[in-house]
């Protein structure tokens, strides 16, 4: 749970902004699928934002349940098992709509694939008007196209909600020059090129979702969803983190 001070709204720059996380982060310990307590905790980080009367659309992955690649890998044909990781996505969206309503934040799922019954359609207006009632919009079922990922759907749909950046929680503090758990010496970038980061396949995000933002402006700040409060720290400027835009 999020221990930081009491911060003023003016305390941060950003009006809308894109949290993505990868379905592993919801594993917390476990090999597969969710960690309730782990959902919980996330919930808190993105209420500790909300708080701050940020506008929050969230992407999850679909990782920690099924990804295409490895379907196809075992012998699936490629849409379909990448159409089960979309479905993957949609388990994890209704898990954190149900975190974050239980602490009191009014969430909507919105599939890329529509599935009446459990969630809403996409479509872009009506999304826009729940980030403006502040309701925290979980954009589910990726782009709703297979051979993409759930990074190009965060880039996707923070472009389209006119968010000021996509972050990107992961289990480190920013982007590095090698693995920084395999490589003790492995330097951070304070602030990367998307060309750069593309030229040294740096592990930002996936080359289409860079493209996707090199080529609107949008900055991708990666940071690390296991510092508790570092979300919201992130947003007021503090904490180490790494910013992915065009200066570099
Ligand atoms: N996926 C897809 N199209 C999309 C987004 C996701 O086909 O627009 C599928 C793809 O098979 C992917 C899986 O959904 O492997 C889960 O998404 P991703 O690998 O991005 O999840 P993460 O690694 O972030 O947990």
């Amino acid at each position: 749970m999020s221990t930081a001070a009491p911060m003023p709204e003016s305390a941060t720059k950003y009006a809308r902004v894109m949290l993505k996380i990868s379905g592993e982060a919801l594993m917390g310990d476990r090999a597969y699928g969710l960690n309730p307590q782990t959902v919980a905790r996330i919930a808190q980080e993105v209420k500790s934002v909300h708080d701050l009367g940020v506008e929050i659309c969230m992407v999850i992955g679909g990782g920690n349940i099924f990804r295409g690649l490895a379907g196809s890998a075992q012998g699936m044909e490629r849409t379909t098992a990448d159409y089960m990781g979309m479905l993957a996505t949609v388990m994890n969206a209704l898990a954190m709509q149900s975190a974050l309503e239980q602490i009191g934040i009014y969430t909507r799922v919105i599939s890329a694939i529509p599935m009446d019954q459990v969630c809403e359609p996409y479509i872009r207006r009506r999304a826009v008007r729940h980030l403006e009632k502040k309701r925290v919009v979980i954009f589910a079922a990726g782009t709703g196209n297979p051979y993409f990922t759930t990074d190009t759907a965060a880039t996707l749909r923070a472009n389209e909600m006119g968010c000021a950046a996509v972050f990107k929680g992961t289990k480190v503090d920013g982007v590095y020059d090698r693995d920084p758990k395999k490589f003790p010496d492995a330097k951070r970038y304070d602030r990367v090129s998307y060309d750069e980061a593309l030229e040294k396949h740096l592990g930002v995000m996936d080359a289409t979702a860079i493209a996707l933002a090199r080529d609107n402006h949008l900055p991708i700040i990666v940071f690390s969803l296991d510092e508790p409060g570092g979300f919201r720290g992130i947003l007021a400027g503090q904490g180490t983190y790494t910013t992915v835009d065009a200066k570099g």
